[in-house]
C-alpha cells in the first residue's frame, strides 16, 4: 500500500516478479499467458481488476505513470524530446504552445538536461539522459502516482541520486512512487520504507530507518542483502533464485538459508507481525513468537500462584 507522500521500494533480485508486480498493476500483464488468479489491486479506493478497459486507459494517461526500463519503449524515436514533453503537457492542461514549451524545458532542467538540448532527437542522448527525458515526461503527466521500473540503467551515479531527488520531491508533493529495484542502496536513498521480494513473494516490509540497524532486519534474505552492500563488503550470497514457475515446496529461500530448519523445506512461512508495520515471512520469526507468547504465558502463571 503506497500511500501519497511517500516512496516505496519493492526490492528484490532479477526474475522475482517485480516487473509483473508492476505490470499486474498496470493491467498489463500479457494473456495468456499472464492472469491475476488472487488478490486484489486498489488504486484510490477502485479495484483496478474490475474497471473497464476505457476506465484503466484514462487512469494510467492521468493518474499513474510509469518509467520502464527501457527508456526506448517510451520515446518515439522520430520526435524532437521538447515536443514529446508538450504533447503530454497538453494532454492534461490547455494551454500554448509556447507555455508547453517553457514547461518542458523547465521540467528537462529539473531532471538535469540544459533547455539547449530540447530540439535534440532521443538518438542524440546517452542511455541515462535518455532515461532523464522519460522521468520528465511522467512528471509533465502530474499523476498521483509513479511506478518506476529499474529507472536508472545507464545513469551514472550522479545522475542516478538526482532522479532519486526527482521523485522524493514528487512524492514530498503528495503523490506516491512505487520504486522497483534490485538495488537496495539505490531504495535506501530515498524510500520511506522497503518491501524484499524474493522468488514472487514479499519475504520482508520494514521502515527504511530499520536497514539502518541489521539487527532489525529479520529474514534470512533481507540481511543477505543488506550485508552485500557495497559499505558493507560486498559479501556475495551463495546459490541462485529459484525459478518462480518451478518452486521448491516450503520457503523459497531455504536451498540459500544458513538457518533452514524441517518446517521451512515442508511449509511456506506465514507473515509475522513484528510491530511498527514491520513484518517478515521466516519460520524463525513463528519459533521467536512462540517463545515469547510462553514466556509471557510463564510470567502470568507465576504471579497468579503469588
Ligand atoms: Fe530460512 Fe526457514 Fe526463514 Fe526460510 S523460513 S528464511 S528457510 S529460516
Amino acid at each position: 500500500s503506497v500511500p501519497r507522500g511517500a516512496v516505496y521500494g519493492l526490492v528484490g533480485p532479477n526474475g522475482a516478479g517485480k516487473t509483473t508486480t508492476a505490470m499486474a498493476i498496470m493491467g498489463l500483464l500479457p494473456s495468456p499467458p499472464g492472469k491475476i488468479t488472487d488478490g486484489e489491486i486498489t488504486f484510490c479506493g477502485k479495484s483496478m481488476i474490475k474497471i473497464s478497459d476505457k476506465e484503466r486507459r484514462k487512469i494510467l494517461g492521468e493518474e499513474i505513470s510509469m518509467i520502464f526500463q527501457d527508456p526506448m519503449t517510451s520515446l518515439n524515436p522520430s520526435m524532437r524530446v521538447a515536443d514529446q514533453i508538450m504533447e503530454m503537457i497538453r494532454l492534461h492542461k490547455k494551454i500554448s504552445k509556447h507555455e508547453a514549451y517553457e514547461m518542458a524545458c523547465q521540467l528537462l532542467e529539473m531532471v538535469g538536461i540544459k533547455r539547449e538540448r530540447a530540439k535534440d532527437y532521443p538518438h542524440q542522448f546517452s542511455g541515462g539522459m535518455k532515461q532523464r527525458v522519460v522521468i520528465a515526461i511522467a512528471l509533465a503527466c502530474r499523476p498521483k502516482l509513479i511506478i518506476a521500473d529499474e529507472p536508472t540503467p545507464g545513469m551514472d551515479l550522479a545522475l542516478a541520486k538526482q532522479a532519486m531527488q526527482d521523485f522524493r520531491t514528487f512524492a514530498d508533493d503528495g503523490n506516491g512512487v512505487l520504486l522497483i529495484t534490485h538495488d537496495l542502496e539505490l531504495a535506501l536513498e530515498v524510500a520511506d520504507r522497503i518491501v524484499v521480494f524474493y522468488a514472487g513473494t514479499t519475504v520482508e516490509e520494514a521502515k527504511v530507518t530499520d536497514f539502518a540497524d541489521e539487527t532489525l532486519l529479520r529474514h534470512p534474505y533481507t540481511r543477505a542483502l543488506h550485508e552485500a552492500l557495497p559499505g558493507r563488503g560486498f559479501a556475495a550470497l551463495p546459490g541462485t533464485q529459484p525459478y518462480v514457475k518451478d518452486l521448491p515446496s516450503g520457503c523459497p529461500f531455504a536451498p540459500r538459508c544458513e538457518s533452514a530448519m524441517k518446517i521451512c523445506l515442508q511449509k511456506m512461512p506465514p507473515y509475522v507481525e513484528l510491530g511498527d508495520n514491520h513484518r517478515a515471512a521466516c519460520w524463525l520469526c513463528v519459533q521467536e513468537q512462540m517463545k515469547a507468547a510462553e514466556k509471557n504465558n510463564e510470567k502470568t502463571e507465576a504471579g497468579s500462584h503469588e
